[in-house]
């Protein structure tokens, strides 16, 4: 069995994948013509630019996108795909915001209205507590809650799971919190980071671009907010993720643009580990002008992040949002994550998802090595990697390929 550790930053990257991705591409000659300035961007590791970006989502045959997105993404990490286990528990339904996509909250007066305890919140995680390492928590905005309610949680979670991974709050509940306790950002999430949170998921970005917010979430923090939240995490030691919301209003250069504004900060502070783009999921919505995205729109829009976000190590299929199959068909299209194990979700499922909950890690591996990957379970912040290996005790009832059949970093 393989175990390796890596950094915060560099996310078990391979340090030479722009020489590595150089020699995947082939000559440039073989590319049809609009494509070879991009191919010979890539192939010096620098970064599209917008209009490069606007090119390769125009570009007619998806199949060759998504090949140079499968490159970009075998330089980094040859056939490994990664996933974690980790639970998801929603703290609260209860929001004082309406966005218009969101099949998930509620008002307090609600019949479904719900607000963990600690100690429910608690209690949803100890049943697995021995099988996961990582708790996924966001929820609504709730009109009480304050930084001592979570403080309070974030320490309850920590002493009695301390090998559990707090990854918490999107950048709107970041924003939420600190004004309701009179604190700045960056000062909340110092105080959290003490009480124990590890990291911010990344929810809550949907498109940067204000005209579109105003009209999908209004009342959420603003684009630039959104960027100086995790710019502030970032600045504290704080890893996050960073998502796309696609398929409601927006158009594709607002997607682009989205794109660069994401890297841009990447290139300042280095702290997004993972992007996560997923399409609107309109069950139990409001937003019937919704362009909704095909399924060739969502591999595209994975191809595209992985070819423009090229400071930013992972790119997940969000299997919650995007269900397994699409998940396995996107390992194809430049995605290397493969999300976790999960066990609970509400947020998708309110909106229409119907992805399976309670998958093991066995089956996790069994859909990577269909898509001809090699699952590699990851922790959290991307630092310590272990590759399934013959003698795993989940690999009895799946045939696993000879680890010298597949491409290893
Ligand atoms: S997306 Fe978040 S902030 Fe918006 S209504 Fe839903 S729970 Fe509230």
């Amino acid at each position: 069995m393989k175990s390796w550790a890596s950094d915060v930053q560099t996310c078990g990257v391979n340090a030479n994948w722009i020489a590595e991705l150089d020699q995947l591409l082939g000559p440039t000659s073989q590319y049809p013509t609009d494509l070879q300035d991009i191919v010979n961007t890539l192939r010096i590791g620098e970064m599209l630019t917008a209009e490069q970006g606007l090119i390769l989502w125009k570009f007619t045959d998806i199949n060759l996108i998504g090949h140079l997105a499968h490159l970009a993404k075998q330089a980094r990490f040859g056939s490994n795909v990664y996933f974690n286990s980790n639970l998801h528990v929603n703290q609260t339904n209860i929001c004082t915001l309406a966005c218009k996509f969101c099949a998930f909250r509620r008002g307090k007066r609600a019949r479904d209205a719900y607000a963990l305890t600690i100690a429910e919140y608690l209690s949803r995680i100890e049943p697995y507590q021995n099988s996961i390492d990582e708790v996924h928590t966001v929820g609504g905005l709730h009109p009480e809650w304050d930084v001592e309610y979570y403080e309070e949680l974030f320490s309850a979670c920590k002493t009695r799971f301390p090998h559990i991974h707090i990854k918490s709050l999107s950048a709107v509940e970041v924003k939420h919190i600190a004004e309701m306790s009179g604190l700045s950002p960056r000062d909340l999430l110092i105080r959290l980071q003490q009480s124990g949170l590890d990291s911010l998921p990344g929810g809550g970005a949907e498109i940067l671009d204000d005209d579109v917010r105003d009209i999908i979430c209004f009342g959420k923090e603003t684009s630039d907010e959104y960027i100086a939240i995790h710019r502030a995490a970032h600045s504290i030691g704080m890893p996050t993720n960073c998502t796309m919301l696609f398929g409601t209003i927006e158009t594709v250069e607002q997607r682009i643009n989205h794109l660069c504004k994401l890297r841009d900060l990447q290139s300042n502070y280095g702290g997004f580990q993972c992007f996560v783009p997923y399409p609107y999921l309109p069950d139990n919505s409001r937003l019937p002008e919704a362009q909704l995205a095909s399924s060739s729109e969502i591999l595209r829009m994975i191809a595209v992040s992985r070819l423009m976000l090229n400071n930013i190590p992972h790119i997940k299929a969000y299997r919650m949002n995007i269900g397994d199959r699409m998940s396995e068909l996107a390992l194809h299209f430049g995605a290397d994550d493969f999300d976790g194990t999960v066990g609970h979700e509400e947020i998708m499922h309110e909106a229409g998802s119907q992805t399976y909950l309670s998958y093991s890690k066995r089956q996790l591996a069994k859909f990577i090595f269909d898509s001809n990957g090699m699952p590699v379970q990851r922790n959290s912040n991307y630092t310590n990697f272990r590759r399934f290996d013959d003698d795993d005790d989940y690999g009895n009832s799946i045939i696993l390929p000879t680890l010298n059949s597949v491409v290893n970093l």
